[in-house]
């Protein structure tokens, strides 16, 4: 095992456009460059793992004692001969070079590329466009063959003595080592990439956390002479729900984990229950303005988990019933909901039919 693993981490990220330095900003957790750290460690596959960055005071090195924290150039070009130069002495026989704006490469990639490099020089990980390319020369647009076309990736693998060399002579900057190859007509083993092994490069890029979940509960009293509610239907029984709306309570758990989810408060906040407004209002003109809300902000709802907490109506009676209503009401897949009756052994004000509880829980995923 003599390899070397280079991390590319001092660049400026202009396209990033946010105060602190892309390589520095989190995600999954993370600083960006921490995962590709952590990685080359996990893997077992280096002798020694440099990290390339614009400061070394930035980061105390509390990572492994095989990693090197230097400091890099102005180009991207020039950090990767800072760094080549620096492991020289250690006789390396291949080496990875890697930009720790793609932190999603997976440990499979790296020993691909490591096994690829017995036969080859150099390794580089490739994808297909999907997308059609122009190109413009001259104020003219031609159209490139798609299938013609790659877009190279990084980790990419060298003979060391071989990428040294074409380094020290390349006068001009390069985007990638793959480069240094083409350019000098030497011949490079393309390997399939990863789709998930994406470049950050806006800090849009950022943005993982796309599925939200919000928790919802609601309990009202059962009393003679009402009507019973429950999703939006009406379910005929020996008592309603008490409340200052129709106390369906279904549909107001669903309310509070949608706006759970949102991050947008509580039901109350919206439907204050000593405003006159609201009295004896039908809970489906609650919940509409909140599914409004939700696709205003460019929501959507994944799944509805609905546990219905009472003793009686039996929820296996009117399940599919108050699934249907529900997924009118909201617009939504009924496949998205689920209901679940629980009674609770006859204990306590639920137990005596003198109250009924829901509690829900709402996933929702944000879309561009
Ligand atoms: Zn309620």
């Amino acid at each position: 095992m003599n390899n070397f693993f280079i991390i590319l981490a001092a660049g400026n990220g202009t396209r990033f456009k946010k105060k602190q330095k892309k390589q520095y900003a989190i995600y999954k957790n993370l600083k960006i460059f921490e995962h590709s750290v952590f990685k080359a460690i996990k893997s077992k596959l280096f002798k020694k793992i440099v990290l390339v960055i614009d400061n070394p005071k930035n980061v105390k090195n509390l990572y492994s004692k095989d990693l090197i924290i230097i400091k890099g150039g102005k180009r991207r070009s020039s950090s990767s001969i800072i760094a080549l130069k620096h492991i020289k002495k250690f006789k390396p026989k291949n080496v990875l070079i890697h930009d720790a704006a793609r932190p999603d490469f997976s440990l499979n990639l790296l020993k691909k590329i490591i096994k690829s490099l017995k036969k080859n020089n150099a390794v580089i990980p490739i994808t297909k466009p999907t997308d059609s390319i122009k190109y413009s020369l001259k104020n003219n647009l031609y159209n490139l063959d798609r299938e013609k076309t790659y877009l190279t990736q990084t980790p990419q693998g060298f003979n060391f003595d071989n990428l040294y060399k074409l380094s020290l002579n390349e006068k001009t900057s390069i985007t990638d080592e793959a480069s240094l190859f083409i350019n000098n007509d030497k011949k490079i083993k393309l390997i399939n990439g990863e789709k998930k092994n994406k470049k950050i490069t806006f800090s849009e890029d950022l943005e993982t956390n796309k599925t939200y979940f919000g928790l919802g509960f609601d309990i009202h009293r059962l009393v003679k002479g009402k009507t019973l509610y429950l999703g939006g239907i009406k379910i005929p029984f020996h008592s309603g729900l008490k409340g200052h709306s129709d106390g369906d309570v279904i549909l107001h758990a669903i309310i509070d984990a949608l706006l759970g989810a949102l991050r947008q408060k509580d039901i109350g906040t919206y439907f204050p229950s000593n405003t006159k407004k609201f009295k004896n209002i039908r809970s489906p003109k609650l919940l509409m303005p909140i599914k409004d809300k939700l696709t205003r902000l460019n929501f959507y709802i994944n799944n509805i988990d609905i546990n219905l907490i009472c003793e009686k109506p039996k929820v296996s009676q009117y399940r599919d019933k108050i699934i249907n209503s529900i997924s009118s009401l909201l617009e939504i897949d009924k496949k998205l909901i689920n209901l679940k009756g629980k009674t609770v052994e006859k204990l306590g004000l639920i137990g005596k039919e003198k109250a009924i509880a829901c509690e829900v829980i709402a996933s929702i995923i944000k879309h561009d």
